[in-house]
């Protein structure tokens, strides 16, 4: 046993603490705030409160948030995450949205660029042999101006993308797809089959509406796996994992990048967070499992967040990174979403 799964493992066994952990008394609120979500909010099992006291300890305190925001109840999701009826009515036209804002600067780790809008992003991976994109944003517009002219400036070029993996089949990771390849016939897309299929019926964004994007349009050449997948290209293995839940094959990703010349592994949620009501504690445990091999160290989403923006700032070659957590505190963020996953079970 590795000192990361050791870690791991002594967090997950960790004697029960009957702490006064959850009875902190959360920070005075200003009348227009609304108060902040109290960690064990709506479990009120002896079992879920003994599993969220021993989360709170693997939190410690440099995460209480993903503690807070993991250990509660969560709201069922908003829509099946299945496609539409047979016949369902064709999307209704959406007000345009306000312009997305464009996160700079771009590179994040020593081959790896994030370009992309505060709400949804795409991240270039470059190896000896080509390049890998992860997600395409959300329209041939957003691809256009935010993705391709982004890797412009970063100097990278479409023409060297080989593959395009797909997190899962909602539009606003596949829709710059179609565009993409007007630039580059040669792109070769993988995702799971069952979001391939997924993705051949109209379906539900989590917004409740239907998703307006053109779908992924399946071409020779392109991949298709049923539980798990190693796609390799130069140096670099993503290890795609199907997650299901935000959609029937979303994909969570392993995968290794350079940090200051060290090598680095990113565990990526494929689409929303794990918190969320439509992952299960099955598949949360199915994703740590396959990562445990690997012993990530940088937590990553196409969904980082409203901070993204601030924390690439900080990047500079040479000094620490903002984005690497450390193979120990990843280990004990496992552990805490794996023990609220259990104590959301427990009710
Ligand atoms: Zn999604």
């Amino acid at each position: 046993m590795n000192s990361w799964s050791a870690g791991v493992a002594a967090i997950l066994a960790f004697p029960l603490a009957l702490q006064p952990l959850l009875a902190q008394q959360a920070p005075p609120q200003s009348p227009a705030e609304p108060p902040a979500p109290a960690v064990g909010d709506g479990l009120y099992s002896d079992a879920a409160k003994r599993l969220v006291a021993e989360a709170a300890i693997a939190a410690g305190q440099d995460l209480t948030a993903e503690l807070a925001l993991m250990c509660r109840k969560q709201p069922p999701p908003r829509v099946p995450n299945r496609p539409a009826a047979e016949g369902a009515a064709a999307p209704a036209p959406r007000p345009p949205r306000p312009q997305p804002l464009l996160h700079a600067p771009n590179r994040v780790f020593d081959n790896v660029y994030h370009f992309g809008t505060s709400q949804v992003g795409a991240t270039v991976i470059r190896t000896s042999a080509g390049l890998i994109l992860i997600d395409t944003l959300m329209t041939a517009a957003n691809a256009e101006h935010l993705l391709v002219a982004g890797m412009a400036r970063e100097g990278l070029h479409v023409r060297d993308i080989k593959y395009v993996v797909l997190t899962h089949a909602h539009g606003d990771h596949h829709g710059g797809l179609t565009y993409l390849r007007s630039l580059n016939p040669a792109i070769r897309a993988a995702m799971s089959a069952d979001d391939w299929a997924y993705s051949r019926a109209p379906f539900y964004m989590p917004d409740g509406s239907l998703d307006p994007a053109p779908k992924p349009v399946w071409q020779k050449g392109d991949i298709s796996y049923a539980d798990t997948l190693r796609l390799k290209l130069g140096g670099t293995t993503i290890h795609l994992v199907k997650t299901p839940g935000h959609t029937p094959g979303t994909s969570g990703l392993l995968y290794n990048v350079t940090v200051n010349g060290r090598q680095e592994t990113v565990m990526q949620w494929g689409g929303g967070q794990p918190q969320n009501a439509d992952y299960s504690l099955a598949t949360v445990e199915t994703f740590f499992a396959a990562a445990k091999a690997s012993r990530p160290s940088i937590l990553w989403s196409s969904h980082n967040g409203p901070d993204f923006s601030a924390k690439a700032a900080q990047v500079q070659p040479g000094s620490p990174n903002p984005f690497v957590w450390g193979q120990e505190k990843i280990g004990r963020y496992i552990a805490v979403v794996t023990l609220c996953k259990r104590a959301v079970a427990a009710g």
